[in-house]
């Protein structure tokens, strides 16, 4: 969650306020609700506070995509016991994805001093649990502050839940099949956003790109945002491979809005395992839609997600995983050791933990001689740069630039790339 801010002298906040301590797990959707649920304490006169000492109500927003997330979220509800002893009038919500999976009648059996649970699929209904605890939403404060961790980035959520059926992934079951958001619901919230000081706009959903309301395609929302005044970048994430059209590859090679970056998760480089996991495409088949998305944008960076360790890995497979990082040429990847389920006993880990650890660090190895290697390719080259302070911002496709001098921020300005340190480019503004 974002910093709390200081209040300025006459802002109706500067009273004294009370605060919410929110807690967040989990991926950018969970960011995003967080966001949301920040906004509406806000409109009740509620600061954000990173002391829990000083909270009026927690809210624990929850993961359950990993064994491991779902029990560091219990975890944390057990610790808040104390919280809630030493201030019995304090407001206990707890909500996202394990708060669905688990249940409220469950959650609050187990954990009785929790005040309210609402799951991933109804957190629209957030504001409902708050008028229930806290009343009715006073309509005197502010609608556009800036609610965002960056004081440049927003998120946007287009649609929730997911209709794919990937073996290892619990998001279906806990959020439900896809729901797309209409197109004048996201770009009014897209509108507010900008209005509130966001220069980048970031489009979310599961499977972003599957995107169709109407006659409204992912490519077609796109450009409605794009065209929204005030606009530097357009960020989207995460797409799925199944879902890139021609008209967006178009898009991409012209709008130069549209950021040259795409997170794009491969989860395997292993055929074999891609089947069994449901993902719906093969390596080449992967690497032949890379291609198509290089010619149109030269220069496009994409990073990438895998799993090591799904039950059945062989060392073929893993291998088959090692080379696809060059082969991708991806910028950057999150690897994640494959998460056996005590619900789904028959997806139990066949590596031992040892086994997996050991592939997980020669991937991680891999990953961070090729990042350097596609970073130093990209030294003596120009990046478009959305500046977020004199001296720091993001290059189109999402690599950290630095420079001496003469970075506006706010603004996108063209940088000559002259070094590489760490995972940063070193530049000179043009
Ligand atoms: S695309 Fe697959 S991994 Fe992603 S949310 Fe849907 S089921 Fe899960």
């Amino acid at each position: 969650m974002q910093k709390p801010e200081k209040p300025q002298n006459g802002d109706p906040r500067s009273r004294p306020n009370k605060a919410v301590f929110i807690i967040t797990f989990g991926c950018q959707m969970n960011e995003a609700d967080s966001e949301d649920i920040a906004a509406s304490f806000r409109r009740r006169g509620y600061m954000l506070t990173e002391d829990i000492k000083k909270a009026d109500a927690v809210v624990v927003n929850t993961c359950t995509v990993r064994q491991r997330a779902e029990d560091k979220a219990i975890s944390q509800i057990g610790r808040l016991r104390k919280w809630k002893l030493a201030k019995p009038e304090g407001k206990l919500f707890v909500v996202g994805c394990a708060a669905q999976k688990l249940g409220g009648k469950n959650l609050k059996g187990r954990f009785p001093f929790v005040d309210e649970v609402v799951g991933a699929k109804a957190i629209e209904s957030f504001e409902d649990a708050l008028v229930t605890q806290l009343g009715p939403t006073p309509e005197t404060e502010t609608a556009h502050q800036n609610l965002f961790r960056s004081p440049q980035t927003a998120y946007v959520t287009i649609m929730r839940g997911c209709s794919l059926k990937c073996s290892y992934c619990i998001v279906p079951a806990v959020r439900g099949p896809a729901v797309f958001l209409s197109p004048a619901a996201v770009l009014k919230d897209a509108a507010d956003k900008i209005a509130a000081g966001a220069k980048e706009i970031v489009l979310l959903g599961q499977t972003v790109n599957s995107y169709k309301h109407g006659q409204t395609t992912f490519s077609e929302l796109l450009k409605e945002v794009l065209a929204l005044p005030g606009l530097e970048r357009l960020r989207f994430m995460s797409p799925h491979p199944l879902y890139f059209e021609d008209d967006f590859t178009a898009l991409l090679g012209r709008e130069r809005k549209l950021a040259r970056y795409i997170h794009l998760p491969v989860q395997s480089g292993s055929d074999r395992l891609l089947k069994l996991m449901r993902r719906g495409y093969t390596r080449s088949q992967y690497l032949a839609l890379l291609s198509r998305l290089r010619a149109a944008a030269p220069g496009l960076a994409v990073s990438t997600d895998f799993i090591v360790g799904y039950p059945g890995e062989t060392e073929e497979d893993f291998q088959d995983t090692l080379s696809m990082v060059k082969e991708g040429r991806f910028t950057m990847a999150y690897c994640f050791k494959y998460s056996p389920r005590s619900d789904r006993p028959e997806m139990a880990a066949t590596l031992s933990e040892p086994g997996i650890e050991a592939r997980l660090e020669k991937l991680l190895e891999a990953v961070k001689i090729n990042s350097r290697v596609i970073l130093n390719e990209r030294i003596g080259k120009i990046e478009e740069v959305l500046f977020e302070t004199e001296t720091y911002g993001r290059a189109s496709g999402n690599f950290a630039v630095r420079v001496k001098a003469g970075g506006e921020p706010g603004k996108v300005a063209r940088v000559l790339a002259t070094g590489a340190e760490k995972n940063s480019l070193m530049g000179k503004v043009l």
